[in-house]
């Protein structure tokens, strides 16, 4: 393994696993950027040299034994890590290290009203309808800033959705509505979470 000591924040050590990938050392022990959240591209010569504009959140991992995943919570821009949560089960301990990310970039959302989620996959209209309500709802400057959705309900172990092309924010199931919104399943569920 590698012996220097190990770098702190997303990029660098997104940079530290590659080039034990490249060198052909046990790579998969070495924190990371989660497949398919921000910032995992690689390049060899350093990640992301310049850091993005505004705080970032992504989701590291690593392989703690054969059963267990481990991840945390980290931010593109600077050196936040979130303390680290692991699980035997897939992807277990992935939504609490997302949570803890977007305490650090976007401080306030758990407070934040939360939006039907819509049914089977999105469509572009679900997209402009859901971003729409962002606008809305939430904080000034909350989507261009991109800032999580909040959606209801969220099945047992649902992963959070990253951003991904045309909805650049992480989609954040939460169990039940704040306090002043109505149950799930109801016929006016949505407008009471809309008005
Ligand atoms: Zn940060």
């Amino acid at each position: 393994m590698i012996t220097t000591p190990e770098p702190q924040g997303a990029r660098a050590r997104q940079t530290r696993y590659f080039r034990a990938r490249n060198a052909g050392l046990r790579y998969l022990k070495v924190w990371h950027i989660e497949l398919g959240h921000p910032g995992g591209e690689y390049s060899d010569v350093g990640h992301h040299l310049t850091p993005p504009d505004r705080h970032e959140p992504t989701l590291l991992t690593r392989v703690l034994n054969e059963r267990t995943d481990e991840f945390r919570g980290a931010c593109l821009r600077c050196e936040w890590e979130g303390k680290p949560y692991a699980g035997t089960g897939w992807k277990e301990g992935a939504n609490e290290a997302i949570e803890e990310a977007h305490d650090h970039v976007f401080p306030g959302w758990r407070d934040l009203p939360a939006m039907p989620r819509p049914k089977g996959r999105w469509d572009m209209a679900d997209g402009q309808r859901l971003l729409h309500q962002i606008t809305r709802l939430y904080p000034e400057g909350w989507a261009e800033d991109g800032g999580p959705l909040l959606v209801w309900p969220a099945p047992r172990r649902e992963p959070h959705e990253p951003p991904r092309v045309n909805h650049a924010r992480y989609t954040i199931g939460v169990a039940r509505p704040a306090k002043n919104q109505a149950g799930p399943g109801t016929e006016t569920a949505e407008q009471k979470v809309l008005f």
